[in-house]
């Protein structure tokens, strides 16, 4: 970093430094929660000819409204997770993080506040620092799910104007019962709050567990945020959306700026959406390499916690940051995050994974686990 002392910056921005893992070039790189399968052929294919098709345009803004992207998401929406919306419905920008600054934008600022759970996501604090809205945190229970009790408790004291479940949660991997956002919605309806269900991993969640975007249709102040980072294998093209009332929408309409998802981004986007059913195989490969590496992690006496992500959070290590250099130095790179004595691992391919449990394997036996 800059010495940026002499510079006019914000007082409350001062002593801060950029978000983000660490970019190291390793081999087998688990850190992130991205989806390990790069785009096949096929799907390679139809974005260049997308792009191409969008280039002849690009001395054209694109459509502020990204009309036909979104109408792919209901469709999208419709088929995989038997949920009816219309487009007026669907919000889309570049990842979930900018959707979430978006909400920020137009719902956060000074003198409101947004709840949330520890531990989880590590950029809540931050969209609230950037719309100068203050950020809450109430606890977790031990095993990091959320007792109903606390969490309505919670919403009645501090009477936030969002409250962020976020399900499953990162970096916990835990997933939230309907009953739970039921009553959290309840009771932030009791003083016309809205709550944001964060579904950044909701393609990867276990059989039986429900997705929030059923509660739609009963509850106008709730509002589901998803990504194509990674179920659809896209972190690369930067399209995230949010599913809502028409009128949250509208909301969100007039703090987003002009322009903010280009042609290429809407092109490239509604291209991957059609190989969904390809996407999604993927996916359910991954959720079957997650439930191995939890029964393995388990098996050799790891303590993990459930997991309905991409990821799953082990430990416990007495010196967690000695593990994560120790698998570094292995060519494996770990996420060091959430409680202490905790490490994520972000769920590859299989000899990806394969490669992860050998130098787990090595560096317990050397004693640095
Ligand atoms: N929410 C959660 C819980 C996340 O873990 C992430 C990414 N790590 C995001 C939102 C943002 O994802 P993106 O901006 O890539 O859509």
């Amino acid at each position: 970093m800059s010495d940026l002392s002499a510079l006019p910056l914000r007082e409350d921005l001062r002593g801060e430094i950029p978000y983000g893992a660490p970019q190291i070039d390793v081999p087998v790189c688990l850190n992130v929660n991205e989806n390990p399968y790069p785009p096949s052929p096929s799907l390679i294919a139809d974005v260049a000819a997308a792009v191409a098709t969008v280039t002849g345009r690009l001395n054209r803004y694109p459509d502020r409204e990204a009309t036909q992207l979104r109408a792919d998401l209901v469709g999208y929406l419709k088929r995989f997770e038997q949920v009816e919306v219309s487009p007026a419905q669907v919000w889309a920008a570049n990842g979930s993080n900018e959707v979430m600054h978006q909400l920020l934008q137009a719902f956060g600022g000074p003198g409101r506040s947004v709840l949330g759970f520890s531990p989880s996501y590590s950029m809540y604090p931050q969209y609230c620092r950037d719309t100068f809205t203050t950020y809450i945190t109430e606890p977790r229970e031990a095993d990091f799910s959320l007792d109903p009790d606390v969490a309505v408790k919670a919403v009645r004291t501090h009477r936030p104007v969002i409250t962020l479940l976020t399900s499953p949660n990162n970096p916990t991997g835990t997933a939230l019962s309907l009953g739970t956002a039921e009553a959290v919605l309840l009771a932030a309806g009791e003083h016309g709050g809205l709550v944001v269900v964060d579904e950044a991993y909701g393609e990867f969640r276990r059989p039986g567990t429900p997705s929030a975007l059923g509660l739609l249709d009963l509850h106008p102040n709730l509002v589901v945020t998803r990504t194509m980072s990674k179920a659809f294998a896209y972190a690369g093209a930067r399209l995230g959306y949010l599913v809502a009332s028409a009128a949250i929408v509208d909301a969100v309409r007039i703090v987003r700026l002009p322009y903010h998802l280009s042609a290429v981004t809407q092109a490239v986007a509604s291209a991957a959406i059609a190989h969904a059913n390809e996407l999604l195989a993927q996916v359910e490969a991954l959720r079957a390499e997650r439930d191995t590496t939890v029964d393995w992690l388990r098996s050799n006496g790891f303590t993990v916690a459930d997991s309905d992500a991409n990821f799953v959070l082990f430990g416990r290590f007495d010196d967690r940051r000695a593990t994560w250099q120790a698998l570094l130095d292995r060519g494996v790179l770990v996420r060091e995050t959430g409680p202490q004595g905790w490490l994520r691992v972000s769920i590859g391919t299989a000899e990806e994974m394969n490669a992860f449990k050998q130098a787990l394997l090595d560096v317990t036996k050397e004693g640095k686990a």
